[in-house]
């Protein structure tokens, strides 16, 4: 077995390149932190070598853990070649790595990535003069376009087969750093692998907290050297790398001296009044047209037909009757079983819409100025934009959302950022917001947009009032990020991306949602009557009735307090797009439990109340404490209840001047929010006090 591991920056396409060369389907996303974990696939048409897709990283010191995970599985799990993936689009920055990846031992080939960047900006690559300075084999590769891909996995491989003995180090450091390091070597004790002794040494001179702790006798090495150039040595290190890649660099490269592309867009997009309204107003046209007018049209024009009651239900009905069929089952199947699962269906346009949009964003690369913009803003509030990545991500599915919140070193902005990433509408809950849409605000052209931006809003709040308490308190960490150019994604990256997605929404309602539908339908039409179990012939002697009058006292304030809908809310948990599934078992039309203002009260619940049981599931995972599971779980279902609450009772206080003790409570909410926002920080009001 052959093992090739793909190393190199954040966000310089090595996801990509793994797909194209093991034709497998993982997540690419614009922007660094998407990959968390090391992902190993077979390289085609090559049956004995495996590619290893591993997370970015900008060096062989990790910070984070998703760095640890790339580094201890290049230097512990002794692939045969690394493929170097750099961006040619910033070299400087990507060959600090490469420095570090010759050192390791193992044989390296560089691939120079978005070569079609690189040409689009006029900029010449000296592949020879790379190959010269860093001692190995170097490529052009569009990962994007796939060319060049094939050359180089082929020299890749034959190089793993036909390795023998370390590769030679063409760069090097000062004269003193270098006998330092030979120093420390010749100290390292004989059983430690030749091939990595260089690499320990450099490690162990940089005081690198994963390997140092064993080594106490370099100190005074160390220090010696350290003293001669008056820093630390990790900078010593650091810059002397920095110093040989400047000093090859001009002979590596001809810049053209255009202005690229990239920047003059961002001039307008990331302008410091234009870019929060422009933002606003492409994520409000995404969910105008996904879920509103074109994404409805199309719905209407395939889904509804086919699942609606002149549709699949009434040939279903015809034909069972016709055979004969017993009454239960052809219940079970009409009203149950396309019922349910129809409903859920019948979104699949909406749902395709949405994320062929939001993977075009993505992809051209206007996402991560988001995430860029957002950090202005946040930051006002002692947030971090670091904190938005996930909750791009999350638009799509919570549970890679809640993943990606790895990439923060912070531990309190990173539970922060757990708790508050479901708050943002994600795929699932694209149907409950079109259903409430068109069946109770006949298709208003604000309700989709406004459920996007109640979980923006929502984020913020929750982030400000957090912060602001003692165990969230603190300085915001720094927020680095690499604008990637812009380019036009190809139909197939967006097809790909659009299909993984709706295909998993499909997937799911052939499954959970069949098992779900089938269960309420079951449970919906049987109950005890007359102290006998059986069919129940009205729904509110059911069983599911009887559990759902237990809880639906809860809602009532919030203005949906049926056992319809709590049934319904309790169902989400299992997975959100099974509230759609829920009143197409129970309803012919949602508007016979609900008016306007109670269906937006009951949206806004079930948008921002607890995710589902897999997002549920992620939070335990990430936070990997139960008690901080239970206070993610208990503050969004807490904050989602006073939110639906002060909409349902200042609603119903403004438009039929109803007064009850629920409005008080929305009052008081109100001024506990306004509280909680404007008072001083922790770190303040401890020096206040003082
Ligand atoms: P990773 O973080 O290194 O795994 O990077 P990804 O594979 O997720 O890709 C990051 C971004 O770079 C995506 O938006 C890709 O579409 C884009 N990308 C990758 N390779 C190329 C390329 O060869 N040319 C261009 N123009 N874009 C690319
Ligand atoms: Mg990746």
């Amino acid at each position: 077995m052959i093992k090739i591991a793909l190393a190199g920056n954040p966000n310089c396409g090595k996801t990509m390149l793994f797909n194209a060369l093991t034709d497998s389907n993982q997540y690419v996303g614009n922007w660094a932190g998407v990959t968390v974990e090391a992902k190993e696939g077979r390289l085609k048409d090559e049956k004995d070598v495996i590619v290893a897709d591993l997370p970015g990283i900008y060096s062989l010191s990790p910070y984070t853990p998703e760095e640890v995970v790339a580094r201890n599985y290049l230097v512990n799990e002794e692939p045969d070649v690394i493929l170097n993936i750099i961006d040619g689009t910033n070299l400087e920055r990507n060959l600090y790595l490469t420095t570090q990846l010759c050192e390791i031992g193992i044989p390296v080939v560089m691939a120079i990535n978005m070569i079609d960047l690189v040409k689009k900006n006029g900029d010449i690559i000296n592949l020879e003069e790379i190959s010269e300075h860093f001692g190995c084999v170097c490529f052009e590769i569009s990962a994007l376009k796939g060319t060049g891909v094939k050359k180089c996995a082929k020299k890749a491989v034959e190089l793993a087969r036909t390795n023998k003995g370390i590769p030679p180090i063409h760069h090097s450091f000062d004269d003193r750093v270098e006998s330092a390091i030979h120093f420390i070597s010749a100290m390292l004790p004989d059983g430690t692998d030749m091939l990595h002794k260089r690499y320990y040494a450099t490690k162990i001179f940089e005081r690198d907290r994963l390997v140092s702790d064993n080594f106490p006798d370099c100190e005074s090495i160390i220090k010696d050297v350290e003293k001669y150039y008056d820093d630390d040595s990790e900078s010593i290190i650091a810059d002397q790398r920095y110093k040989y890649i400047t000093s090859c660099i001009d002979e590596c490269r001809t810049k053209s001296g255009k202005t690229p592309i990239s920047e003059k867009i961002d001039a307008v997009v990331t302008n410091k009044y234009l870019s929060l309204p422009i933002f606003v107003l492409i994520m409000f046209g995404v969910y105008y047209l996904s879920v509103t007018t074109l994404g409805s049209y199309l719905s209407d024009l395939i889904t509804q037909k086919l699942f609606g009651a002149e549709g699949l239900a009434l040939l279903a009905d015809n034909f069972l009757t016709s055979i004969n069929c017993a009454p239960w089952l052809t219940s079970l199947i009409t009203d149950g079983i396309i019922g349910g699962v129809g409903a859920v269906l019948s979104f699949v346009p909406q749902i395709i819409v949405l994320f062929i949009f939001l993977s075009f964003l993505e992809d051209c690369g206007y996402m991560s100025r988001i995430a860029f913009i957002m950090d202005r803003l946040f930051r006002k509030f002692g947030l971090s934009g670091k904190s938005f990545i996930p909750i791009l991500v999350g638009t799509g599915c919570g549970v890679p959302g809640i993943m990606s919140s790895r990439t923060i070193e912070n531990v309190n902005e990173r539970r922060m950022t757990i708790i508050t990433t479901t708050f943002i509408p994600c795929g699932a809950k694209l149907p409950v917001i079109s259903l409430i849409a068109s069946s109770l605000f006949g298709g208003a052209w604000w309700v989709a947009p406004s459920a996007y931006f109640t979980g923006i809003a929502s984020i913020i709040i929750s982030g400000i009032i957090l912060k602001k308490t003692r165990i969230f308190s603190g300085d915001v960490s720094p927020f680095v990020m690499e604008l990637p150019s812009y380019h036009m994604p190809t139909l197939k990256s967006v097809f790909r991306a659009t299909w993984d997605r709706s295909w998993s929404y499909v997937k799911k309602a052939g499954t959970i949602i069949f098992l779900a539908s089938c269960a309420v339908w079951f449970l919906s039409n049987f109950g005890f009557y007359d102290g006998k179990f059986g069919m129940v012939q009205y729904m509110d002697n059911s069983v599911l009735a009887y559990i759902g009058n237990f809880v639906h006292i809860i809602f009532s304030p919030l203005g949906f307090g049926t056992w319809q809908a709590s049934v319904a809310t309790l169902l989400g948990l299992v997975a959100k797009e099974e509230i759609v599934g829920v009143f197409g078992v129970l309803y012919g039309n949602i508007s016979e439990g609900f008016n306007a203002l109670s269906g937006y009260s009951f949206l806004v619940f079930n948008l921002l109340c607890a995710p589902c049981v897999a997002a549920m599931g992620a939070i335990r995972r990430e936070m990997n404490s139960p008690k901080w599971t239970l206070f993610a779980i208990g503050y969004q279902c807490f904050f989602a209840y006073c939110v639906s609450l002060c909409i349902y009772q200042l609603g119903l206080l403004f438009v039929s001047g109803d007064f009850a003790i629920s409005t008080i409570f929305a009052f008081l909410i109100i001024a506990a929010l306004i509280f909680m926002l404007i008072r001083k920080p922790y770190n303040n009001r401890k020096i206040t006090k003082r």
